[in-house]
Formats: C-alpha cells, sequence, structure tokens
C-alpha cells in the first residue's frame, strides 16, 4: 500500500473517532452532528465569518444546509441573528448563553481531555502540521486564527486587518476567519 492510501485510511479512522464521539456527545444535548459542529465553529469564527456562507464552507456543507442548521438553531434559542450594518442580506450569528454553555461542556471532545498534556502537546503539533500540508497542496482555505494571519497588522496594543482595513478588537484577533492568509513565518492556528 503506498503512502497516499495509508494515509486516506489513517485520516478516514481519525475522522471516523471525531465523529463519532461528538455525535454522541450532541445527542445529550438533542441536536444533530451538524448542529453541534455550527455550535463550535460560531464560538471561535471571527465577525468575518459569522455568517452560513462562512459555516457551509468551514464544515463542507450546502448552503441550504447551513441556512436549515442555524435556523434550528435560532429556534432552539442557541444562538441569535443580526444583519450586517454595510449588507442586511447577511445575518451575523452568535452563540446564545444557552449555546455557548453546550459549547463549553461538548468541546474539546472528551477523549482529548483525557489525554496526558505531553500527548496532547505532540498531538497538536503534529495535527497542525498535517493540516497545513494538506492545505497547502489542495489550496483548501485556511481558515486560520486571525493573529496568524499575513493581513495581521499589530499597531501598540491596537490590531488591524491589512485586507479590510478595520480595525480588531482582541476578540477578533483570536478567532479564526474565512479570509485568513498563512503567514510563511506562523504556522495556521485552528481549533
Ligand atoms: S487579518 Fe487576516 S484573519 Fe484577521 S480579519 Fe483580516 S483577513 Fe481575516
Amino acid at each position: 500500500m503506498h503512502s497516499a492510501s495509508r494515509m486516506h485510511l489513517t485520516l478516514e479512522r481519525i475522522s471516523s473517532l471525531f465523529r463519532t464521539e461528538l455525535r454522541a456527545a450532541a445527542s445529550v444535548h438533542g441536536l444533530k452532528l451538524v448542529q453541534l459542529e455550527a455550535l463550535i465553529f460560531l464560538s471561535v469564527a471571527n465577525r468575518y465569518s459569522d455568517t452560513a456562507g462562512a459555516m457551509g464552507e468551514y464544515l463542507g456543507v450546502t448552503k441550504g444546509t447551513a441556512s436549515q442548521t442555524l435556523l434550528a438553531l435560532e429556534r432552539r434559542g442557541l444562538i441569535a441573528k443580526t444583519p450586517d450594518s454595510d449588507d442586511g442580506r447577511v445575518q451575523h450569528c452568535r452563540l446564545t448563553p444557552d449555546g455557548a454553555a453546550i459549547v463549553d461542556s461538548t468541546h474539546p471532545v472528551a477523549f482529548l481531555t483525557d489525554m496526558p498534556a505531553d500527548d496532547l502537546v505532540e498531538g497538536e503539533k503534529v495535527a497542525t502540521e498535517l493540516l497545513r500540508l494538506l492545505q497547502r497542496g489542495n489550496s483548501f482555505r485556511a481558515f486560520g486564527q486571525c493573529d496568524g494571519c499575513a493581513h495581521f497588522k499589530r499597531q501598540g496594543t491596537r490590531h488591524r486587518c491589512g485586507l479590510t482595513r478595520e480595525r480588531l478588537s482582541r476578540r477578533d484577533a483570536g478567532r479564526i476567519c474565512r479570509e485568513h492568509q498563512p503567514n510563511a513565518q506562523r504556522l495556521p492556528v485552528v481549533p
């Protein structure tokens, strides 16, 4: 078996372990897997990425599924939507306290929190490098953390996005963004 086949099987196994654990966590709260994944995504997405479009892209689901998922979460009172100040067709989605409580109790998944600290540090390095290799080899969108982006500008204690030229709060700087541009000097950090 050559390397690509072995890597395929390894990734499939990791993905299956992860989804099994997450699906069980979702069902405890009466949620579908995609609904819990959407909540977790919204807990780390910055203001350019807390939309149905970005969420669908991140999770690899259609626009229709993304919209239906957000609608169901809104009906359950787990997220709240607010229209974009420049484009009223775009809705920003934020977790409500109930939504945030579900994320806190399910993320990260139990099999990670139970791992020894040294294994976690090592595993995180390996996983980040693997993700970087996959993104580089396939031109996948990075969705990395803002303060590791090539467009991220520090101005004293303030931050600014070089792409949109808008100010970034400390909260934005620590979140992930669909427009993230990997910085050759820094690895993208993805939750
Ligand atoms: S600096 Fe990069 S990651 Fe941060 S908001 Fe701008 S484009 Fe997104």
